[in-house]
């Protein structure tokens, strides 16, 4: 498509190595747990899993199948109105596969399941809370969908142990209808942080792609918006095409450009900024939480 902007060299990754990054994937053979960060090939493993040590790794798991609800123009998930039916075993055999993994952090994810009467939040809530008797020390972050708004929902998930509740809003509050599925509204996602927050959830977190068509006001807006209800941390990185028949990358953002958003959002009162071109909202979270805030 020649109306696409030419991939910029700072976004070419390199291929992971290290001991560490050998040693965690020769861990998971056998454990059948599956990692977005594998299946998604995200270019970040080597980053994640490379470190000098395995107990401030950070790996993501996708729980609740493969198939999702809704359908954002970004995402390359597939959809279905009728995904197949929860594993009921998944939350035993995911606590009990990462408790023997032995990484220090760990992303819950899943696609979202509004076919579901409570979104799959009691199988994220039992899942989390399995991990946390197995393994106390792992520190454990849910990246959730909004479920449909259903704040109890929300609540469910808050109060299960975890470390860090993330939910991403993706973009600016502008963009928002063309870019995430017609269910999602940005505000029906603040209203989902602020819940967690009110959970007494340590911290709170969100992220956002840039180079969809923002312009810099909506951004500080958006930032703006999530102070007001304590977001604690907030990731940026390049939206990446994942197939033609998803939408467009309107530019790619310069590096040097995702380093004032970092500057800009920690003079905010934001805990802690990840900003790059190849940043997901997983980025490293266990090295930094880790190091600055659980501990
Ligand atoms: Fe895995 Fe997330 Fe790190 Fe990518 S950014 S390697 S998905 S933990
Ligand atoms: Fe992808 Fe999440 Fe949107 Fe589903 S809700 S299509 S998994 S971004």
């Amino acid at each position: 498509n020649t109306t696409q902007p030419r991939l910029p060299s700072f976004l070419k990754t390199k291929i992971p190595t290290g001991a560490s990054f050998t040693k965690i994937k020769e861990d998971l053979r056998g454990l059948k747990l599956h990692t977005v960060c594998e299946e998604a090939r995200c270019p970040n493993i080597g980053d994640c899993w490379g470190g000098s040590d395995k107990s401030k790794a950070t790996a993501t798991i996708m729980l609740m199948g493969d198939t999702c609800t809704r359908g954002c123009r970004f995402c390359s998930v597939k959809t279905s109105k009728n995904p197949p039916p929860l594993d009921i075993h998944e939350p035993e055999h995911t606590a009990e596969a990462i408790s023997r993994w032995g990484l220090g952090y760990i992303v819950l994810t899943s696609v979202d399941r509004d076919d579901l009467p409570d979104g799959g939040a009691e199988h994220f809530a039992s899942t989390i809370r399995k991990i946390k008797y197995k393994a106390p020390n792992i520190l454990v972050e849910a990246l959730t969908g909004d479920f449909a708004g259903n704040l109890d929902h929300v609540a469910l998930v808050a109060k299960s142990g975890l470390d860090v509740y993330a939910h991403n809003v993706e973009t600016v509050e502008a963009l928002t209808p063309f870019v995430r599925d017609r269910r999602a509204t940005f505000r029906q996602s603040l209203s989902v942080l602020a819940k967690a927050k009110a959970e007494g959830v340590r911290v709170t977190k969100t992220s956002m792609m840039l180079g969809v068509g923002e312009t810099e006001e909506q951004v500080l807006d958006a930032l703006k918006e999530l102070r007001k209800v304590d977001v604690d941390v907030v990731t940026f990185g390049q939206y990446m095409r994942p197939t033609k028949r998803h939408m467009k990358v309107h530019r790619y953002v310069e590096p040097a450009e995702f380093e004032r958003w970092k500057k800009v959002a920690e003079d905010m009162g934001f805990l802690y900024v990840a900003s790059g071109p190849l940043v997901r909202s997983s980025y490293k979270a266990g090295e930094f939480f880790i190091e600055n805030v659980l501990r």
